[in-house]
């Protein structure tokens, strides 16, 4: 078998093309032509399965170990179709700083049909093993969280959840399988929202997902042709051109925030830096342990009274924006963004302060990102703080 960056740009062939194409070709055809009523085409209907989709497909079971893949119309379509194999009367224990968006799926979507969990924090073995219930069949996590990249052991939730013969069910959106493959530590399905570093180029909306065995790949196929919330041939193709480069443009990214964070350790504008690669940092160890790289996302406080808003405002080359994973560096504050649906209160009780703010790393040079972030803390430093919060 070839090794993981050869995977990355091969993929495997699927043996539908006869033209020596070096990339295997965008099918946009919906439907497919029957040799005759004895011999039924493998593809049928492009719902059901396509050339192009079945590639990346193919592709990402390879690069996470797993026997199936399925592409969907995006990470949220993913996880829909990873939670709709549960039944009502099921529960799960899912983190408690997952995806705001999965979060409401289970919460306003999933509960009215009868299908409840538990929100606890995964890095805590002892509360986990506590909310497990007689109907509990799954633990839903995501390692990393966002946005202050608190690390959870997914070897440590497989075996507690083993033990009591429950799925683990993997996001594994902020690592990829480049830095961490967790079902190789023991997890059952992977999820990712490929929109962000599988894609990498924030030009396309797109989730996939990995079945450990055939039994949860029937279950998961059965979904997704009966849903149909599937990968258009053309954002199956991008996804595809994007894993290409995976592994050099997360490399570049951790280069890049791993000078950036150098340089912020030394600002006196800057409170505390989140980062699980950072040595000294609560998650430092399990991070080691279970993943090759902490990846190109990381986020800080700055100091009372330098005003976070204005910083972002400021910043010229990082672009205001959610998202994260992309050839561009991207800045956002969590506060009043990608976390604004939640109640004050609980925003502060996860960590999220006002004066917190996500960075998610490019490839740019980093002199340039370094020069930036300095030109906007200049400003902030010498402003009075005009925005109460
Ligand atoms: C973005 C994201 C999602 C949702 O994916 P979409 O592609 O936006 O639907 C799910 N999980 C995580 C961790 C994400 O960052």
């Amino acid at each position: 078998m070839t090794a993981f960056n050869t995977q990355l740009v091969h993929g495997e062939t699927i043996g539908d093309n006869q033209t020596g194409a070096v990339n295997p070709p965008v099918y946009n055809s919906s439907t497919y032509q029957y040799r005759s009523i004895e011999q039924p085409a493998h593809w049928d209907y492009a719902r059901s399965g396509n050339p192009t989709r079945e590639f990346l497909e193919k592709q990402i079971a390879q690069l996470e170990h797993g026997v199936r893949g399925f592409a969907f119309a995006s990470g949220m379509a993913a996880i829909h179709a990873v939670l709709a194999i549960f039944k009502p009367g099921d529960h799960l224990i899912v983190g408690n700083q997952i995806y705001g968006g999965t979060y409401r799926l289970l919460n306003q979507y999933f509960k009215e049909r009868e299908i409840t969990f538990t929100a606890v924090d995964s890095r805590d073995l002892n509360a986990v093993a506590a909310a497990i219930q007689p109907n509990t069949k799954a633990i839903y996590f995501e390692p990393f969280t966002n946005p202050l990249l608190q690390v959870t052991s997914v070897k440590k939730i497989s075996e507690l959840a083993h033990k009591h013969r429950l799925l683990t069910i993997v996001d594994n959106t902020f690592l990829t399988p480049y830095l961490q493959q967790p079902l190789t530590l023991g997890a059952d399905l992977v999820v990712h929202s490929a929109t962000k570093y599988l894609s990498g180029h924030s030009d396309v909306i797109a989730g996939l997902v990995v079945a450990k065995n055939a039994e949860l790949a029937e279950k998961i196929y059965f979904i997704q042709n009966a849903l149909g919330g599937v990968l258009s041939p053309q954002d199956a193709n991008l996804v595809r051109r994007g894993i290409q480069t995976l592994a050099l443009r997360l490399e570049r990214q951790q280069d890049n925030v791993a000078q950036l964070i150098k340089f912020l350790q030394h600002c006196p504008q800057v409170a505390g830096i989140h980062y699980p690669g950072l040595p000294g940092s609560a998650d430092y160890d399990i991070a080691q342990d279970e993943c090759r790289g902490c990846g190109g996302v990381f986020s800080f406080e700055l100091v009372p009274g330098v005003d976070a808003c204005q910083f972002v405002d400021h910043l010229k080359l990082f672009k205001l924006a959610v998202s994260l994973g992309a050839v561009e560096s991207l800045a956002e504050l969590p506060y009043e963004m990608s976390h604004a649906e939640l109640p004050p209160e609980e925003r502060l009780a996860a960590g999220i302060s006002p004066q917190l703010i996500r960075l998610a790393v490019g490839i740019e040079d980093v002199t340039d990102l370094k020069a930036d972030l300095q030109q906007a803390l200049m400003v902030v430093s010498q402003q009075p703080q005009t925005s109460i919060k």
